[in-house]
């Protein structure tokens, strides 16, 4: 199955992902962006006092404020019930700061998301479609996620491409389990990883197995040719359905997610709510701490009501 996506079609026409699904449950959309704050992001423009002398203007952004959230034409930004949590999460992205944010961090604020939602219809009684940026962020594979990439030819002990989490099994076409390691007894390999000549084999792809374990550098000259094993591995359906880690979170719960076509962030109806809400942040007089600015980034946000959205 391909990732639930929109797609853009060459007339300039958008298809929505068809949200209908067996079994008539509403569906409730629900859109995650993120957007950054900058301290000297403010209106340069304004009526003055005469008696007020022009300040000299700040050089450079100063510092910055990440937020990342969850936003719905139904729910507003995304919160409990009782409206005392959120799942707003402010970042303050940098060396000696927050760090930076990440897959992981994007994971537990989703099941945050999840929960809250579910407060909102419990009983399963409306899904969730979780709209995302197509950014390389938002596509990285969990751990133990199917991968072409990195896997030897040969059987032999191998634990991951970071050599922390063994992938997991796969089921092929048919509906057949195809174990990626001998089971711990094995009499020759105990617990080792098959190889990639081996799950060929056992995918009834002899001569393929037999191929070289891959072109130079993995550049194959015809990305649809079996021209090695590991692109033959890679093109296999199950490889190539992989999903995205939040792909796999999001439909554990029951729930949809899709990405927002590529480089056409506008249709994420988020912006405008960022438009908006810095809209209102730049007229707010300049901060002199992160606490202050932080203050002024929940209010400016919170500007932006359900009614808006
Ligand atoms: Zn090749």
């Amino acid at each position: 199955m391909e990732p639930f996506m929109m797609k853009w079609l060459n007339n300039g026409e958008v298809v929505l992902p068809d949200l209908h699904m067996p079994g008539s449950k509403r569906i409730v959309l629900i859109t995650h962006d993120e957007s950054t704050f900058y301290a000297y992001d403010r209106r340069k423009k304004r009526w003055i006092h005469v008696s007020e002398k022009p300040e000299p203007v700040r050089k450079g952004e100063g510092a910055s404020i990440m937020v990342s959230d969850f936003c719905s034409p139904d729910l507003g930004w995304l919160k409990s019930k009782d409206g005392t949590r959120e799942a707003r999460i402010l970042f303050k992205a940098g060396k000696n700061r927050d760090g930076y944010f990440d897959c992981d961090d994007l994971c537990k604020q989703i099941e945050t998301a999840i929960e809250l939602f579910e407060e909102h219809f419990p009983n399963k009684s409306a899904i969730a479609a979780f709209g995302f940026d197509n950014a390389p962020s938002h596509q990285k594979h969990a751990a133990d996620a199917l991968s072409a990439r990195h896997i030897p030819k040969g059987t032999r002990h191998w634990w991951g491409k970071d050599g922390k989490a063994k992938m997991r099994n796969t089921r092929l076409p048919n509906g057949q389990v195809q174990e990626l390691y001998y089971p711990d007894d094995h009499p020759n390999h105990p617990g080792q990883f098959k190889g990639m000549a081996k799950l060929l084999e056992e995918r009834g792809l002899f001569e393929e197995a037999n191929l070289r374990a891959q072109c130079p550098n993995f550049k194959c000259e015809d990305i649809t040719a079996a021209c090695c094993c590991r692109r033959v591995l890679f093109n296999q359906p199950d490889f190539q359905n992989q999903k995205p880690a939040i792909f796999e979170l999001i439909e554990r719960h029951g729930h949809i997610a899709f990405f927002y076509p590529k480089f056409h962030c506008e249709l994420n109806f988020i912006e405008q709510c960022w438009g908006h809400a810095k809209m209102h942040y730049r007229m707010l007089p300049l901060t002199k701490n992160e606490a202050e600015m932080e203050k002024n980034v929940i209010a400016s946000l919170d500007k932006v009501d359900i009614e808006k959205i």
